[in-house]
């Protein structure tokens, strides 16, 4: 892995928390994003070379309305950039790790996203991505 490339925080309301973040981190979103897929609104801050991810439900089927419901509002994910996805996947199934869905999927912000299981993370569900080229 090359480092963590955003941490995403799950909330009720897009709206709400980017006027919230906004005023925290003292920086305005840079954009909105859906992603089909996921059934998620998303929103990206930029606090130096870090980023923030919200994200926000669209759908009652969404991991994020799943999460809001058993844990509230809160820290969901931390996605750590790697070259290349499929061989990260491959190197850490080895290692005994369990992704959620074997095949990695088109997610916001122009990247190609998988899951790693939280039951084996201890708890921290953690997200790879990969630019897409
Ligand atoms: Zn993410």
């Amino acid at each position: 892995m090359k480092k963590i490339e955003h941490i995403g925080i799950a909330v009720r309301s897009l709206e709400n928390a980017n006027k919230l973040f906004a005023s925290l981190f003292g920086v305005e979103h840079y954009k909105i994003e859906n992603v089909e897929s996921e059934h998620v609104a998303t929103s990206f801050f930029k606090i130096g070379d870090d980023k923030i991810e919200l994200l926000e439900a669209t759908s009652p089927e969404s991991a994020i309305s799943k999460f809001i419901k058993k844990k509230g509002e809160g820290v969901h994910h931390i996605a750590f950039e790697v070259e290349n996805i499929y061989a990260e996947i491959e190197r850490l199934k080895n290692e005994g790790f369990q992704m959620i869905h074997d095949a990695p999927k088109k997610g916001a912000d122009n990247k190609l996203i998988c899951f790693l299981h939280p039951k084996l993370t201890n708890g921290v569900l953690i997200e790879l991505c990969q630019e897409i080229k």
